[in-house]
Order: C-alpha cells, then sequence, then structure tokens
C-alpha cells in the first residue's frame, strides 16, 4: 500500500501541536511537527510521537467490554458491540431516574474532553437532557478563578485574555510554568524559543515562584514569594501604578467604570505591607510596577500556582485589573482576546455563581458546575 500523509493537531496538552502523520495502511511509519502549522512552527515533545505506542499497543482497548461476574465472585471481561454498549448504558441512566429522579445522575468530566472537539461542542446538549444537577470536573480543581474573573470583568465565562509573548517587551508571571505546561489557558508551543526572542529583542521574562521552575531558569528576572501571599505583591503593585500616577487605561477608557473604587480599594496595600509577606522588598515590588507600566507593551499573567489557592479569585481579578488600568487588554503585545474558528464565547451562555448550592455543605455552583470535592458526598 502508498504512504499516506496526514495533518493532524496533537490533542494530548493545550498546546495543539501540529503533526505530519506518515501510514502504510493501519502502519504508523512516522509522526513529526508540522513546520507549517503557523503556531506550533514544527514544535513537537515525546508524547506526540508515543501517540504511535498508544495507536499499536495490542493491550488497547479496541472494542466495548462487559464486566460479567463469576460463580467465584470474581469477574471476566467480554467483548460487546456499540449498539449493545449504548443500549445498556442508556437503559441505566433511563432507570435511574425513573427510580430516583433525574439528580440520582452524576457526571464528572476530566480534563481530556476540553481537548476533544465533540466534547467541546455538543456537552451542552448531553447536560439538557440529563438535567442534572449533579455535575462535577476538573474545572473546579484548576482555572475556575480564571472563570470568575471573566465573567465579573468581561461578561463571559470563556473571554480569556491570552498573553501575546511574540510582540510583547514585558511579561511578569506568577504561579505559572509554561516550559512544563505549553502555556495553560495560554496555547503556547515551542514556548522556550518565544522566550528566548522575548529576550532578544530587549524584552523582559519577570517570574514570581516559591519554586525556582523551568520557566523561573529562563527568565530574566525570579524573585522567589512566600507560597500563598501572591495577592499582597499584585495588590501591592496595582497600589504603586495608581499612587505614582502610572495607571492610563488607554483604547479601554470609553467602556471601562468602576477603577477608582478600585484605586481606592487598594490605597491599604502598600509595597511595604506586602514586603513584610511575600519576601520581596519594598524596592523591588515598586520597580517591577514602574517597569510594568512603563514598557509599551506588558502582561501580565498568573496560573495553577496563584489559581488553586486560598485568593485564587482575588489573584486572577488583580492580574487582569493590572492590565486593564496599564491598557494592556486586547492590545498587540499585551493581553488580546482570541478569534477562535468554533467561538464558545457566542455558542455558550456567560456563566453564573451560586445559583443553587451542594446538598451537604451548602458549597455554591459555577455555570452549573459543583465543587469536585463535594462529589463523593453528593
Ligand atoms: S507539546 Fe507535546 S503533548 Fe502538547 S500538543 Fe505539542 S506535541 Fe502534543
Amino acid at each position: 500500500m502508498a504512504t499516506q500523509v496526514h495533518h493532524r493537531a496533537c490533542h494530548l496538552c493545550e498546546a495543539i501541536c501540529g503533526l505530519v502523520i506518515e501510514t502504510d495502511g493501519t502502519e504508523v511509519l512516522s509522526i513529526k511537527g508540522d513546520k507549517n502549522d503557523p503556531l506550533s512552527r514544527g514544535h513537537i515533545c515525546p508524547k506526540a510521537v508515543a501517540l504511535q505506542d498508544i495507536h499499536q499497543d495490542p493491550d488497547r482497548l479496541r472494542q466495548p467490554m462487559k464486566k460479567i461476574p463469576k460463580t467465584d465472585g470474581s469477574f471476566r471481561h467480554e467483548p460487546i458491540s456499540w449498539d449493545e454498549a449504548l443500549d445498556t448504558a442508556a437503559s441505566a441512566l433511563a432507570d435511574s431516574v425513573e427510580r430516583y429522579g433525574v439528580d440520582s445522575i452524576g457526571v464528572y468530566l476530566g480534563n481530556p474532553s476540553i481537548h476533544n472537539y465533540g466534547m467541546m461542542t455538543h456537552q451542552g446538549a448531553l447536560f439538557k437532557l440529563l438535567r442534572t444537577k449533579n455535575r462535577f470536573s476538573a474545572t473546579s480543581v484548576d482555572q475556575l478563578p480564571h472563570h470568575l474573573t471573566s465573567m465579573w470583568l468581561f461578561g463571559h465565562k470563556l473571554m480569556f485574555p491570552i498573553p501575546d509573548i511574540d510582540r510583547s517587551d514585558y511579561f511578569l508571571m506568577l504561579g505559572g510554568n509554561p516550559v512544563a505546561s505549553n502555556g495553560s489557558i495560554w496555547t503556547v508551543p515551542d514556548i522556550k524559543q518565544r522566550i528566548k526572542d522575548l529576550k532578544a529583542r530587549g524584552g523582559k521574562l519577570v517570574v514570581l515562584d516559591p519554586r525556582r521552575t523551568e520557566t523561573a531558569e529562563m527568565a530574566s528576572e525570579h524573585h522567589f514569594i512566600k507560597p500563598g501571599t501572591d495577592a499582597l505583591f499584585i495588590l501591592a503593585v496595582m497600589n504603586v501604578i495608581f499612587q505614582d500616577g502610572l495607571a492610563d487605561l488607554d483604547h479601554l477608557a470609553p467602556f471601562t467604570d468602576g477603577v477608582e473604587i478600585v484605586a481606592e480599594a487598594v490605597r491599604a496595600f502598600t509595597p511595604e505591607l506586602a514586603a513584610q509577606h511575600t519576601g520581596i522588598s519594598a524596592a523591588t515590588i515598586t520597580r517591577i510596577a514602574h517597569d510594568f507600566a512603563k514598557a509599551e507593551k506588558s502582561i501580565c499573567y498568573g496560573r495553577m500556582g496563584v489559581s488553586v489557592q486560598r485568593y485564587g479569585a482575588l489573584n486572577q481579578w488583580a492580574i487582569q485589573i493590572i492590565n486593564i488600568i496599564t491598557g494592556n487588554i486586547d492590545r498587540v503585545g499585551g493581553s488580546m482576546f482570541t478569534l477562535p474558528a468554533v467561538d464558545q464565547v457566542r455558542n455558550t451562555g456567560p456563566g453564573g455563581f451560586a445559583r443553587h448550592h451542594s446538598r451537604k455543605r451548602g458549597l455554591p455552583e459555577f455555570d452549573r458546575e459543583l465543587p469536585s470535592a463535594a462529589l463523593a458526598e453528593e
């Protein structure tokens, strides 16, 4: 059989690197990075090369299996057709709803479902049919503060400003490690080269992290910060920007309100106060605030380290406020809203918070989901 060439995207992480896959019949001959992919530019990591091993693994499940009890109490697995598998699942769901109501069904979505086009576009229809309030996902142990902030600040849970690193001058990063993650809520393949390019054109990457991460190793500056104190640092940066007259909303001014309320709210959060708790000196905090505000195109970005902690929502809110008060939202070289091929901002509702609560602990929902921490008890 003749060799065939397929152009695909790797869906194993958010970087969605372009791949060129050569096959001969069902056999994979090679998997390489696609040099013509405008985003990943030929980048590939060992995980994508190993897709071949998954594809050809003799132990891989290739059809549904039914678990059948044996007389000695153990189980065996028997292959069944897709029709039988789907009918079995559907009738068990219907039976549970009939006997105990819609909330007897629990749904959990793992991270890979977000990297799956079909799930992304059609999960809403499935949930509408199931009608259960018991929906859970990895969101509540990951990026929920981003969704809350986006809903409250920009009007939709999926309005994520994405760092435009390729055109930026100054990048302030807290609790993120894109060299390992490939840019969580960012999508940035080949990040190492992008950081090198930023520095080569005179730009700066400033990383705050309690750990000397792989990204911190490549940064222009790395400041160790005491875990869980990021909010004080960010609020102090904001304080300096307001107090030293560096706030400039620029193109955002005509439609942004409430800035004076924020300025008043952060008045007490001085660099001196932050220095006592963060381990970063007041002089350094003040200098970072000035450097950030005076650079032509700046980005403030924070990820897991500042999301999954006590002040996660406050951190993500404050990070975007810094971007807003320096006019760096939706500006080239700042943090920009995207133009996706399938726009989930148009296709989904804006989100909502605390419209119902979990039964046992009264924890609030977000976007019809309850915290995963409540899954077992619910
Ligand atoms: S970085 Fe690796 S795992 Fe992630 S999309 Fe690219 S090739 Fe796939």
